[in-house]
């Protein structure tokens, strides 16, 4: 049972579902459509407070618990999910000053990073390095009071409008992942290069680019001490997986608000396809799926909102929510049989925008190697 501190601040959650619907939605096939850089509903975002509601007031945030945020992204990503992408994107940038930074960078770029005035991107996959960040060949070398920062970032959000992005770099080539730092890098400063968006299967409002570095970084700029960066990498992640999980959340209960509605309005041989029990069964398990991995997902928010480790939850969460919302989200598209196979309804956006949910931040595959080397770690006592 969840300490009543943690309970949902209603109030937030449902004044962001009255926004998702109002504003995020009705554009949401256009941007999909015209891929439309989500940037465009920024402002909009910004004067909600949207682009700070993972942060704490202290810097400028909302200062929710961690179940109003996974609600909140959830009506977020139900109503547009390449807007949601772009946010939580921003969330990965300024978590990791929240989590790797000192009083000073906090203070100099959370609070206008939770007004929405300058965006963030977060830069850990390479072209030769995804699931295993330890490969990554981007390298920060010592010039004076200067790191130059040198290499290529691949599939990075935002990073075509980002005012300021996290690198992260190996500032110790042979030490693996105890060698990576993380950089905040303004590339307004020059010698940052962002390639063109990749035409993307699906969130295809939420721009992702390669990202060329030959800068000079100020040793300011380094969230933590050298060699600290993976830690910082894998407390943003934890709090990223957990955003991803409401993603899921919100786009498969988006497809299920669809499908119940269609099947009870639809009529075959003169009656409602909701009389069929194969679909009465399909439309049951999609709830019964939904409402699991909303579970998990705020039960890694109780341990979050506790101060607890939640890796592990979150792994989980975020494991078990993209595949639900994979199925989920096929099941709606077969219920509206042939229909749902047009772009005249958003079946088929849901199916393709959920489809990377399985993959970044960690794919299943590495979230299942997660859980299973805690678990085994933790019965062996370690
Ligand atoms: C739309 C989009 C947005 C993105 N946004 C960002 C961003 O903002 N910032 C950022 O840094 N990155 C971002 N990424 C990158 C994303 O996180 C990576 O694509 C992801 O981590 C997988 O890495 P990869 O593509 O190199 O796949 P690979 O690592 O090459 O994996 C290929 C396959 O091998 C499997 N595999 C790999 N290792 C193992 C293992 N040990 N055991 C079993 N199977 C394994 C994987 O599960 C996968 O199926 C984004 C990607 C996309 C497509």
């Amino acid at each position: 049972m969840a300490d009543a501190s943690f309970d949902l601040d209603h109030d937030i959650v449902s004044a962001i579902q009255i926004f998702s619907t109002e504003v995020l939605e009705p554009s949401a096939a256009k941007i999909d459509a015209e891929s439309i850089f989500a940037i465009c509903h920024l402002k909009a975002l910004a004067d909600i407070g949207i682009m700070g509601l993972n942060l704490p007031e202290a810097f400028g945030g909302a200062g929710v618990n961690p179940h109003t945020l996974f609600e909140s992204i959830a009506a977020l990503s139900g109503a547009c999910a390449s807007t949601a992408s772009m946010v939580t994107a921003h969330y990965l940038a300024t978590d990791s000053i929240q989590y790797g930074g000192d009083e000073v960078q906090k203070a100099h770029w959370l609070p206008r990073a939770a007004k929405g005035e300058i965006l963030g991107a977060f830069a850990l996959t390479e072209p030769g390095a995804g699931s295993n960040p330890a490969d990554m060949t981007t390298t920060a070398t010592r010039e004076g009071a200067f790191y130059r920062i040198k290499g290529t970032k691949h599939f990075i959000s935002n990073a075509g409008a980002a005012d300021f992005i996290i690198a992260y770099v190996k500032t110790d080539k042979a030490a693996g992942s105890r060698g990576i730092s993380a950089f905040i890098v303004d590339p307004a400063k020059g010698g940052v290069t962002i390639g063109s968006a990749e035409k993307t299967m699906g969130l295809k409002g939420g721009h992702v680019f390669e990202v060329m570095f030959d800068c000079l970084v100020p040793e300011a700029n380094r969230l933590g001490a050298d060699g600290t960066g993976f830690r910082t990498a894998l407390k943003t992640l934890d709090a990223g997986r957990l955003d991803i999980a409401a993603c899921c959340v919100g786009i498969a209960e988006a497809a299920q608000r669809h499908a119940f509605e269609w099947a009870s309005t639809r009529q075959v041989s003169g009656a409602p396809i909701a009389e069929f029990q194969g679909l009465q069964w399909m439309l049951a398990d999609m709830a019964t799926d939904i409402a699991a991995a909303r579970a998990l997902g705020l039960s890694a928010a109780d341990k979050r909102a506790r101060g607890e480790r939640y890796s592990l939850e979150a792994s989980m969460a975020k494991l078990f929510a993209s595949e639900m919302a994979g199925r989920v989200t096929d099941q709606a598209l077969q219920i509206h049989g042939g229909y749902g196979f047009t772009q005249g309804l958003p079946l088929e956006r849901f199916v393709r925008d959920v489809r990377i949910m399985r993959i970044y931040e960690g794919s299943s595959e590495v979230q299942r190697n997660i859980i299973a080397r805690t678990l085994l770690a933790s019965k062996a006592g370690h």
